[in-house]
């Protein structure tokens, strides 16, 4: 009898492992989704930049993923006509003390060969991106905008004609190993696999303990707000300018980002979420906020990160402080031409129990059923290169 495979998560990580396994290796796979469509969560609220791979540690996971992720989407996105632009992104560093990190990120950009990268003096950044300001830049002319959401319908369009089948409506709430089978407990029925792959993002640690893994790393819900950019001002951003990041935080920082259907967004910031899926202040859930509390880490994280932390709130609540910010890398920007929010995002970002956020894309595997633990940015951008590892070294081989 063939063998069955379910999947657990529809975003893009989970139909790009599904696709894979129909197409690639003709089995029979389902995929197991709680929300009523594809991508409701992180796939379906993110920047939609293709990263090219500037800042990952050369030999993790996310460095070798990434390029090989980019060069799938690009390709996957040519042949499916989607619209795939190399708008391209300047690292911008607008203060001396800056350049250090922009060093760094150089040193790494090289090492994970990333196509076409320049080093730019303050002089030349107006070439590239004509409004803005700082003392030196990175170009990386290959990073590309997406339409993530287009992405993972086509990949379950492939995956439906291929066999497969999606599953809506059906949040899973329990995993069992029993008698060589995989047992997918959901409100509605139990369905049998033989192996299962869960890609849970935002849930993937509430998954992991169903199916009997450790509850560590957790997820920390790190909710990532947009602002846009008033139509009239469009023509300050021609690609994408980012900040040199923080190398505490796993996060990239505020940067404008022109969309791959043209509109200019602001953001994301990255302020704790009161939800796993709490999109705004006022979405609150006691039970995520208390498991958080008390947590072995949350000590030892807000005393690392709560300077980080207040910044990024009090510019969350007062747009001033989020236009100030923006104003560095260009200086032309009236408060006026910053809109209110428009969209949120929550990462999925684990931690462990010293309080450490996890850096790289980490995996587990429990009997038959294989955990995608942590996949923050640039997961999207990786989401098919993490399909062949996955399917290469955990899933057809344990
Ligand atoms: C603000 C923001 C900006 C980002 N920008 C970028 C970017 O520009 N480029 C990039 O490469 N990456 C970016 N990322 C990261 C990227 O979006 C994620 O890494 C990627 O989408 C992860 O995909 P996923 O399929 O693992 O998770 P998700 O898209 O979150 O999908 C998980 C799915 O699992 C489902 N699920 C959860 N629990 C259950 C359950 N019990 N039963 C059934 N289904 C369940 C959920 O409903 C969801 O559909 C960004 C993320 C955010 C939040």
């Amino acid at each position: 009898m063939t063998e069955r495979f379910g999947v657990v998560g529809g975003g893009i990580v989970g139909v790009a492992i599904a696709r894979a396994l129909a197409l690639e290796h003709g089995k029979t796979v389902t995929v197991v989704e709680k929300e009523g469509r594809l991508a409701e969560h992180q796939t379906g609220r993110n920047s939609g930049v293709v990263h090219a791979g500037l800042y990952y540690a050369p030999g993790t996971l996310k460095a070798r993923l990434c390029a090989e992720g980019r060069a799938m989407t690009r390709d996957f996105c040519v042949d499916h006509n989607l619209p795939y632009r190399e708008v391209g992104k300047l690292v911008v560093a607008t203060r001396p003390e800056e350049i250090g990190a922009l060093d760094r990120i150089e040193a790494r950009s090289i090492d994970n060969k990333v196509p076409g990268l320049r080093r730019l003096r303050a002089e030349e950044i107006g070439d590239v991106e004509p409004h803005a300001v700082g003392v030196a830049a990175l170009h990386s002319p290959h990073t590309a905008v997406v339409d993530y959401v287009a992405i993972t319908e086509a990949l379950a369009q492939e995956l439906r004609e291929h066999g497969g089948s999606i599953l809506f409506n059906h949040e899973v709430i329990g995993i069992r190993e029993t008698g060589g089978k995989v047992e997918l407990r959901t409100p509605q029925q139990t369905l049998e696999f033989d192996r299962v792959i869960v890609c849970g993002g935002l849930q993937s640690d509430v998954l992991a303990q169903q199916a009997g893994a450790s509850p560590s790393p957790k997820i920390l819900p790190f909710r990532g707000e947009y602002r846009s950019l008033v139509a009239s001002r469009h023509n300050l951003v021609r690609g994408m300018i980012y900040p040199v990041p923080d190398s505490d935080f796993p996060f990239l920082g505020v940067h404008f980002t022109r969309s791959v259907y043209d509109e200019v967004h602001i953001g994301p910031n990255a302020v704790p979420a009161l939800a796993r899926e709490g999109y705004l202040w006022r979405t609150i859930s006691a039970k995520d906020i208390w498991e958080s509390m008390r947590w072995p880490g949350a000590g030892a994280l807000a005393r690392r990160h709560w300077a980080m932390g207040a910044k990024e709130i009090s510019a969350s609540l007062i747009k001033p402080l989020y236009f100030r910010e923006a104003q560095r890398f260009i200086p032309e920007l009236t408060l006026s031409d910053v809109g209110g929010k428009t969209a949120a995002g929550v990462r999925a970002q684990a931690w462990d129990q010293t309080g450490a956020l996890l850096d790289d894309f980490a995996l587990d595997q429990i009997g038959s059923v294989t955990l995608l633990r942590n996949a923050p940015s640039p997961a999207a951008t990786s989401a098919m290169a993490i399909a062949r590892h996955v399917i290469k070294h955990h899933v057809l081989t344990h």
